[in-house]
């Protein structure tokens, strides 16, 4: 296929490499990031288009993902599909598709999880809103980029699965970090807590694929000295895209806006920035003193 690929940072590049190494033609642009060896290079977001079959981004939020999407949507083909990866909000996400779908392209939401990691092994696995048809043209590239690609519903469906999966994963791992410094404070042994929590009712993906006390579980960001892994910012960001999205349905989110909270808090103001979103341990014991 031909594709024009937009947003070359820390994720787009290695997902973008994987396509050009399955044999795909790929045109890229990023106003900053290097172009990655196997791609040609656009000099405009619209120039990287206008022959594509699938157009990809992998932008850092909405107001840039609308921004871009007003550059493409008019260069691109009619047919061509529009497949946004980014994780932004909800209404943005359904924003673009209705432009896109205005002017006879396909569109999807197709936000990821997995991480750098996930990118460059090919392992990600992408949450899709739009529709059937687009989604049945953009399976192949998933196939590529990833291990695993749901189809959630239509436009908004992939970004309303992100957010509430990562909304979850934020406030359990505050939780599983909170526990920990409680154990530590009772003089329960950590391995001992984690023998226990990994294989009883307090089991979560947070405690047992990602434990965030070093030299336990599998390894984890905690054995790298919190380098992430998943940033604490981009926890953060998640965390704010859930509680927007919460406030403009008219859903109750308690644990969720807490979660906000800690997070604004460990980012803005300790030392949370740049750290691995498990490092909300060491700050707990910090805290306990
Ligand atoms: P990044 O900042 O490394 O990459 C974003 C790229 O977009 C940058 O290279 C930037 O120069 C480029 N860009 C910005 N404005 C542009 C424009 N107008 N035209 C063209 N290019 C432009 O961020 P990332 O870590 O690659 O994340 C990308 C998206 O994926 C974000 O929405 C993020 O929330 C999401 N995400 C990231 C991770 C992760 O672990 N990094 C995991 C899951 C999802």
């Amino acid at each position: 296929m031909k594709i024009g690929f937009i947003g070359l940072g820390n994720m787009g590049a290695p997902m973008a490499a994987n396509l050009a190494k399955a044999g795909h033609e790929i045109t890229g642009f990023d106003t900053a990031a290097p172009i990655p060896a196997g791609l040609t290079s656009a000099g405009s977001a619209a120039d990287a288009v206008r022959d594509a079959d699938v157009v990809i981004t992998m932008l850092p939020n909405g107001a840039i993902l609308k921004m871009v999407a007003q550059q493409i949507i008019p260069n691109m083909k009619r047919g061509a599909v529009l497949c946004d990866c980014s994780t932004v909000d909800v209404n943005s996400a359904r924003t673009v598709a209705s432009g896109a779908s205005a002017a006879g392209l396909g569109a999807l939401d197709a936000p990821v999880s997995g991480g750098i990691g996930g990118a460059q092994n090919g392992t990600l696995t992408f949450m899709v809103g739009g529709s059937g048809a687009a989604f049945a043209t953009v399976s192949p590239l998933f196939d590529i980029m990833g291990q695993k690609a749901v189809h959630c519903g239509d436009s908004g469906a992939g970004q309303a699965a992100k957010i509430c999966n990562n909304m979850i994963l934020g406030a359990t791992m505050i939780v599983t970090c909170e526990a920990f410094a409680l154990a530590d404070k009772l003089g329960l042994d950590r391995q001992k807590m984690f023998d226990v929590v990994s294989t009883s009712s307090g089991y979560s993906w947070s405690m047992n694929a990602y434990c965030p006390a070093p030299g336990i579980g599998p390894q984890s960001p905690a054995d790298n000295d919190y380098r992430p892994g998943f940033s604490a910012d981009l926890m953060l960001k998640d965390l704010g895209l859930a509680r927007d999205a919460a406030r403009s349905a008219g859903a109750q989110t308690p644990m969720g806006e807490l979660a906000l909270q800690l997070y604004e808090q460990f980012v803005e103001q300790e030392d949370g920035r740049g750290r691995d979103f498990s490092a909300m341990l060491p700050r707990f014991v910090k805290m306990n003193g």
